[in-house]
């Protein structure tokens, strides 16, 4: 059985305490099996890594961070490298998020940058790729996401391609205004990006699906052959939403 994946981005939400209490709150709930099929990953914000590393000890949960820089080091007042996320042994960095590529003009090019320096330090790339509601009225989701997947991977080798993971997560889906994909739209989008990574030579990228993901939708969005996970954001905000997510799945 493969393993299914199922985390969550905290955004710009959580301070240090709350970091604390949600993984005291999660290590409690974890069922014992938990990490068995499942790999569970938190993406808290930058300023909760060092704590979100120490309370999570050896529980079987993943810490990713929600962006990082492309440059080693240098002027770029703001920012944090790849080898500051390295101190907080993260395993995975979300990049090219919707939201990062709406207010803080990330381009397909930037995100490229991003994913190459990723890997060059060991970190495990997810990336994200959404279509507009404009794109999806067209009938051109699967070509806008696709071409979003080639862009994001461009110059990398099959084997670099190959440590990354795939975020669809629409953009009219995501957050308060958002409604959820169906399980079909979003698994001919998943298969869609299947396919385009199988032509880059990394057929096993695992593509998550995330956007307005509750607990009634997720045991359909599961059951979907081409869906390999589920990214949340709000309602996996307390532990006790993302347990029960974990159940469902
Ligand atoms: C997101 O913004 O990445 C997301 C999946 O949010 P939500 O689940 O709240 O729609």
């Amino acid at each position: 059985m493969s393993t299914f994946w199922i985390g969550t981005g905290w955004k710009m939400n959580k301070t240090v305490a709350e970091t604390r209490r949600y993984i005291a709150d999660l290590k409690a709930r974890l069922p014992d099996e938990a990490g068995a099929d499942c790999a569970l990953f938190i993406i808290p914000p930058f300023t909760a890594l060092a704590a979100a590393r120490e309370a999570i000890g050896a529980a079987p949960v993943l810490l990713g961070a929600q962006n990082m820089h492309w440059a080693e080091a240098g002027a770029y007042t703001g920012e944090i490298s790849a080898s500051m996320l390295e101190e907080f042994r993260i395993d995975l960095v979300e990049l090219g998020h919707s939201e990062r590529r709406e207010y803080f003009g990330e381009t397909d090019a930037t995100i490229n940058l991003k994913v190459k320096a990723a890997l060059r330090h060991g970190l495990r790339p997810l990336v994200c790729v959404g279509d507009s509601a404009e794109e999806r009225a067209a009938g051109a989701s699967a070509a806008a996401v696709v071409r979003q997947v080639r862009l994001a991977f461009a110059g990398l080798t099959r084997a670099e391609i190959g440590r990354s993971l795939v975020a669809y997560e629409p953009v009219w889906a995501i957050g308060e205004s958002g409604m959820p994909a169906t399980p079909d739209e979003a698994g001919a989008v998943h298969v869609a990006l299947h396919d385009a990574l199988k032509e880059l030579g990394a057929p096993s990228v695992p593509v998550l699906y995330g956007g307005s993901v509750n607990l009634e939708n997720a045991a359909a969005l599961a059951a979907e052959p081409a869906i390999d996970g589920l990214f949340v954001g709000r309602a996996a905000w307390s532990a006790e939403g993302l347990v029960s997510l974990v159940s469902r799945a």
